[in-house]
């Protein structure tokens, strides 16, 4: 299986450089060069599986040989013990014909763990096979951040270092990030927003002689081994409601468009999704594409779905390179365009997006009545980020059964989840202790030089 870059002009890699290299060296993201196809049957045969064994029988076609089977199989394993639900993935009714996907029993109470757990020991075997140690890099807008200091703690082969916008994470996503006490793990807070963040992960990683002299490795969501172990609980749930003899459609809260994507890849696979639902919240720059066709970031407005404030996403370019049918040139033209304001997708693109994507929007007071409804109605209480997806998929219920997911507990957004409903949600008893825990944060001002100098001086120590 060979790797090419969304911008035509980076060398194609195995699964193993995709996902220790993140962002191709053309600035572009790595994909599939095509994407394996899993017969009807063998979908069907997927019913009633463990979790585990589903994850290695949909990812194994795309790793190529980078792992043997009994390697693969026991890295999943490893991946996914730490979970506090059996099922890792359980899918819960809501109302008729719409159901609920629960990502977020991790051990950060968020999806994120799914896809970082995995990588987290992908990259500890193939780099202490090849005796290497890397400097990962990650730019968070909460969920990210705290999910991969949680997989990388204490590994050999990796220091890890987190950005995230300084005052605009929840507190229990900061403290999932500052109290872990292992010295490969940073958690630095940048004055700026999540973009900014991201923004200067971008030009770290085209510093090349900064990205080549820390040895950069980057797991944010634009690295594909992420969005490959994202793909397996649509496969899961979808199964669970009768795939591959009736389809089913997702509605999924985004920000960054991983989530979403892989949910489209599964649909490539063979899976019979009828519709995936992008849900924004205020922050709607996608919702706003789907609808005009205009790419413009409106500068982010902070929102009490902090993982969704969002308005560059980079995970989209990979549904753009679809869309205008792998021309590297034309989606590498449309990120130039973005760098000086905004692009228009081109109607043939456009149509191909809206015969896959819907999208829909909630504000934030649409959010909050949705959790207070939720809990009235349906007796569960959603975080923000799921109140949005649940919101918007009222617009597309009916007859093909509609998935929800939910991307974090509500304890991780308690202050949003109690001026709603009145009601705290109370932490999981493994991280009660959480607040009692010490914390530990460096401050860096959102500039390139100065943001270097620290990761550097860590690395070098
Ligand atoms: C990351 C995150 C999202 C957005 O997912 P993308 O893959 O970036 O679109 C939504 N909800 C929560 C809770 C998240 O952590």
């Amino acid at each position: 299986m060979r790797y090419v870059s969304t911008r035509g002009a980076a060398p194609e890699l195995t699964f193993e450089d995709a996902m220790l290299t993140g962002l191709a060296r053309d600035g572009g993201l790595y994909v599939p060069a095509e994407i394996p196809v899993m017969p009807a049957g063998d979908i069907a045969a997927l019913a009633g599986l463990p979790y585990e064994e589903v994850a290695f029988r949909v990812m194994r076609p795309f790793t190529g040989d980078t792992f043997t089977d009994a390697e693969f199989g026991d890295l999943i394993q490893r991946a996914y013990a730490g979970f506090g639900h059996a099922a890792r993935a359980p899918l819960v009714q809501l109302q008729p014909n719409h159901f609920l996907l629960e990502l977020f029993h991790g051990p950060t109470l968020a999806f994120k763990d799914f896809a970082m757990q995995l990588i987290g020991q992908m990259f500890e075997a193939v780099l202490t096979r090849r005796g290497e140690r890397v400097t990962i890099v990650g730019a968070t807008s909460g969920d990210t951040g705290s999910a991969a200091m949680e997989a990388f703690r204490g590994l050999d082969a990796a220091q890890v270092f987190i950005l995230y916008p300084h005052g605009r994470v929840s507190e229990v996503q900061r403290r999932q990030m500052t109290t872990v006490s292992e010295d490969n793990a940073h958690a630095l807070a940048v004055t700026g927003t999540f973009d900014d963040c991201q923004a200067r992960l971008k030009d770290m990683f085209n510093d090349f002689e900064f990205r080549d002299g820390v040895r950069l490795a980057g797991v944010n969501s634009i690295n594909w081994a992420r969005v490959l172990a994202q793909v397996v609980y649509y496969f899961t749930a979808a199964v669970s409601l009768g795939a591959p003899h009736r389809a089913v459609s997702f509605t999924v809260p985004t920000g960054n468009f991983g989530d979403v994507f892989a949910g489209y890849i599964a649909r490539r696979m063979g899976l019979p999704i009828e519709r995936l639902v992008v849900a924004t919240n205020q922050n709607d720059i996608l919702d706003r594409t789907f609808r005009s066709g205009a790419y413009t970031p409106a500068g982010v407005k902070p929102s009490i779905s902090p993982s969704m404030d969002i308005e560059v996403s980079s995970n989209f370019e990979r549904a753009l390179f679809d869309a205008y049918d792998r021309d590297g040139n034309a989606v590498a033209q449309l990120m130039s365009e973005l760098k000086a304001g905004g692009f228009g997708v081109s109607q043939g693109a456009l149509g191909r997006l809206r015969e896959i994507y819907a999208s829909g929007r909630a504000s934030e007071e649409e959010t909050s009545a949705m959790i207070a409804r939720a809990n009235a109605e349906f007796g569960e209480l959603l975080c923000p980020h799921s109140a949005v997806g649940v919101h918007v998929a009222q617009d597309h219920l009916g007859a093909t059964p509609m998935v929800t997911l939910a991307t974090a507990h509500p304890a991780k957004f308690p202050d949003a989840v109690e001026a709603a409903t009145g009601i705290r949600p109370a932490l999981p008893e493994r991280m009660a202790d959480l607040f009692d825990r010490p914390e530990r944060i460096t401050r860096v001002e959102n500039d390139l030089k100065a943001l270097e100098e620290v990761i550097a001086g860590q690395v070098m120590a």
